[in-house]
């Protein structure tokens, strides 16, 4: 696909944990040692097709709009909480409303943070878990389409279950996990007030980043890990975007809530859109109080370190400033 040049595209996964392997370190493995890759290279080229292929009939389609923000910051701990800190995560769902200049809907983004893993381990289906139940809500009520970017569910922000709840009962509450989020959705998309927005401004940056994980620098030397680790340092990318008085940024993998809350300090939009998991995924952000948190000890084994995540944050903020 040459029709657009790729710095101008950004990819989020919505990190399902019941999806093909896209990383190469969930294969078989001994204890939590992985050994053989789990990527399926056929699969990963078929991918790749259908997201060319998306792209390009999307520019193919494109027209005039109207756009608008709104936020829904409503309590949403009945489906939603932080399993390390109860109670500290990002509650704000933003919305991009994009309507036709006839009025017409034409398309809903929605930005949230939450592990769509809700089907847990026992599940051996592929599914985008609460996701979809989200887009069916979102595209029935507003007629547009939906489409979701996850945001700061790193350590660990996820579906409001025990651990020990059998898989037919995690079947009912994704359904209605993800429509109560499309709810939230529907909602902000109802305030927002579509209209000509001035100015799209677009910067990226690729750089270096400290890498301190003997575990995955291992993994990374097995082949397993299909990207180039060395001297400590891993190469990776940040973008952020302003759509009239919105601001989107990305991050590139889990932030914990604290990551997300500071991103997000570092922002000065009037509406702001974190999308985790953007064009990247270093495993979990975490600050140095984290790292040293015990409680952080399986985050830490999937994560680059917080060195790295200091030189993410510094990147964004620069990136930021320049407006
Ligand atoms: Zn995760």
């Amino acid at each position: 696909m040459r029709e657009v040049a790729p710095e101008r595209l950004v990819f989020c996964s919505t990190h399902t944990h019941s999806g093909p392997d896209t990383m190469g370190i969930w294969g078989p493995a001994v204890g939590e040692a992985p050994y053989k890759t789990g990527r399926d290279h056929e699969y990963m080229e078929w991918m790749m097709e259908q997201i060319a292929l998306g792209v390009s009939r999307a520019r193919s389609r494109k027209q005039p709009a109207l756009i608008g923000f709104a936020e829904n910051a409503e309590d949403k701990s009945e489906w939603v909480i932080n399993i390390r800190e109860p109670g500290y995560h990002d509650q704000t769902m933003s919305v991009m409303r994009v309507d036709g200049v006839d009025g017409r809907p034409i398309a809903c983004f929605t930005n949230f943070a939450c592990h769509p893993e809700t089907l847990w381990e026992h599940n051996t289906l592929i599914s985008p878990d609460y996701v979809h139940h989200l887009h069916k809500v979102v595209e029935e009520k507003t007629g547009a389409v939906s489409v979701f970017a996850n945001g700061a569910l790193g350590g660990m922000v996820t579906m409001s279950l025990p651990d020990e709840t059998p898989l037919a009962e995690r079947r009912v509450f994704v359904k209605k996990l993800g429509k109560a989020l499309g709810q939230f959705a529907v909602s902000a998309w109802e305030k927002a007030k579509p209209g000509v927005v001035e100015g799209i401004v677009h910067r990226h940056e690729r750089f270096f980043a400290p890498f301190a994980n003997k575990q995955l620098f291992f993994v990374a030397h097995l082949g397993l890990i299909e990207r180039e680790i060395k001297r400590g340092k891993v190469e990776t990318v940040l973008h952020a975007w302003r759509i009239g008085a919105a601001q989107f940024v990305t991050l590139p993998g889990e932030p914990l809530p604290a990551v997300g809350f500071r991103a997000k300090e570092l922002m000065n939009g009037k509406t702001k859109f974190l999308l985790g998991l953007g064009d990247d995924e270093l495993g979990y952000l975490m600050m140095k109080k984290h790292e040293d948190d015990p409680k952080y000890h399986y985050e830490r084994t999937v994560s680059i370190g917080s060195a790295g995540v200091e030189a993410i944050l510094q990147t964004l903020a620069r990136l930021t400033k320049a407006g």
